[in-house]
């Protein structure tokens, strides 16, 4: 039969491709599943301690194995902002806003490296497990392209030529920190 897994998110798009990825050993069920509304409080200091917040509380309301997942942008000449307030660093969910920031806040500045990162945290029987996916690339001076979200118009993964925003999104999918992550969650599964 196949294993429940909960992912604490409403998001139908992360749920199913979360469940693209884990193929049929596994249900994946959503927040949104089993009846939870409830807000739940991000007010971690990591994406560790984030991921693990929402695995938590998933795990406590129905006793499921529970995914919990955090994300962000990680530029290293802004000591490593806009980090886990990448959602909201100026705008909530607004991407053009949170772009302008991160563009304005470096200016000219030569080094533009940064990295996209995952961590997920699975919380079941056996305690607590972490899995990082993350990616290495620069950030450009303007924005470029019009595919995907949030700071995918701004970043270059090492190795390409075309930000993440003008790449199909199969072929982001193959390299990105959420893939990577979950890769290494389905390695775990599997063992
Ligand atoms: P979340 O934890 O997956 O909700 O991601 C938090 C924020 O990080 C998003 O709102 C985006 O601003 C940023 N982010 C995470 N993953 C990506 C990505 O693949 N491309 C662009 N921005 C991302």
């Amino acid at each position: 039969m196949a294993k429940e897994l909960l992912i604490a998110t409403h998001n139908q798009h992360k749920k199913e491709e979360i469940q693209q990825i884990l193929g049929t050993d596994f249900t994946v069920k959503s927040l949104t599943d089993y009846d939870l509304h409830e807000e739940i409080i991000e007010d971690g200091e990591s994406f560790h301690a984030n991921a693990l917040i929402k695995a938590q509380y998933c795990y406590e309301k129905t006793g499921q194995p529970s995914i919990g997942d955090d994300s962000g942008l990680v530029v290293e000449a802004l000591d490593g902002r806009p980090g886990i307030y990448s959602a909201r660093y100026a705008g909530d969910h607004d991407f053009a806003k949170n772009m302008a920031k991160v563009l304005d806040e470096l200016g000219d500045t030569e080094n533009r490296t940064a990295y996209f990162v995952t961590v997920l945290c699975l919380v079941n029987q056996n305690g607590v497990q972490y899995f990082e996916g993350r990616v290495y690339g620069t950030l450009t001076k303007d924005i470029r392209g019009e595919k995907g979200f949030g700071y995918d118009p701004i970043f270059i993964a090492d190795g390409e030529s075309v930000t993440f925003a003008e790449m199909k999104p199969e072929d982001k999918n193959r390299i990105s920190h959420r893939s990577q992550a979950l890769a290494k969650l389905l390695a775990f599964l599997q063992q």
